[in-house]
């Protein structure tokens, strides 16, 4: 730990200047960032079908479900493709799901909103990767109710990693309870109060819904959810610290309980028993935090003043 810390401080020093500012103006950043975001979001399509699956990513190329044609290149553009060809296979006519443009449009269109976020920094990275493996989680848990281990665990020492790398290349403002944190630790090294608040964060995240699970199941005797879910908030709790992390949950179970009593409406079905993916709303949840969650707790903040 030690070592690292030394060549941390050594990257610090040799990279003065480490906020990459190139001359591109945010928009266009934004716009080129959207355009990455919807060909991770057509790698995501794959990875939320084959995942649960539990088929190879990147064997073989994506082929019609029906006829199992493989795709061309030139007809894999994501969102163009699909309205060109009338969401239907070229070789057969089958009609191919709205949910392959919809992933890829929404993982353009929050790119882009990470990208304004963050502008162009060494964070950027890390926060699209982040963002990118929410909307696998999201899109798997609605179709599968499951969210995999293959996702959840790497993602864990992804957060740490990140709480470790970024305040030395971004700054320590970039995570949201980093500086107040190194107000109660003045003493200890920025990369050891990151990684302190990535584990507070991590027990408030994960933790907490652990408790739930487990005092449902007390009172009930039945049970609430699948571990997938503690697993998904350790790694949002380490990534965005614990503020953001209960901000999360907040708004995880609020749109799940709006969903819920919709859900209930449409069907007519007054059993509350009913299972809704909670990961989807986590999901959610932690985009929205990482997004606007600084802004909103302000906000909030600010009316009891
Ligand atoms: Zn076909």
């Amino acid at each position: 730990m030690q070592r690292i810390a030394a060549a941390l401080q050594c990257l610090q020093m040799s990279m003065p200047a480490i906020d990459l500012t190139l001359d591109v103006p945010l928009p266009i950043a934004c716009a080129f960032f959207g355009i990455v975001g919807g060909i991770i979001g057509s790698f995501l399509n794959v990875v939320i079908h084959r995942v649960p699956r539990e088929q190879s990513i990147v064997f073989p190329n994506s082929a019609c479900p029906k006829c199992q044609t493989a795709i061309k290149p030139y007809d894999n553009i994501p969102v163009v493709s699909y309205l060109i060809l009338r969401g239907r296979c070229r070789n057969c006519g089958v009609h191919i799901s709205s949910r392959y443009p919809a992933v890829e449009a929404l993982t353009a269109i929050l790119f882009a909103a990470v990208t304004w976020h963050d502008g162009l920094s060494f964070a950027l990275a890390f926060d699209l990767a982040f963002v990118a493996a929410m909307l696998a989680l999201i899109f798997i848990d609605a179709e599968h109710m499951i969210l995999p281990n293959v996702i959840t665990y790497p993602g864990i020492p992804f957060a740490l990693l990140t709480r470790l790398l970024v305040p030395y290349l971004v700054g320590p403002a970039h995570f949201d309870d980093l500086p107040q944190l190194l107000g109660a630790f003045p003493s200890l090294p920025v990369w050891a109060v990151s990684l302190i608040g990535a584990v507070i964060g991590a027990l408030v995240g994960g933790g907490s819904l652990w408790l739930m699970g487990f005092l449902w199941e007390k009172l009930r005797g039945v049970e609430a959810m699948g571990l997938g879910d503690v697993k998904m908030m350790f790694m949002v709790g380490a990534f965005l610290g614990w503020r953001l992390t209960i901000l999360t949950i907040l708004l995880g179970a609020f749109t799940g309980s709006i969903a819920g009593i919709l859900v209930m409406f449409r069907r007519g079905s007054r059993n509350m028993q009913m299972m809704l993916p909670f990961g989807i709303f986590l999901g959610i949840g932690s985009i929205v935090s990482l997004l606007f969650g600084s802004r909103i707790i302000t906000w909030y903040a600010s009316m009891f003043r």
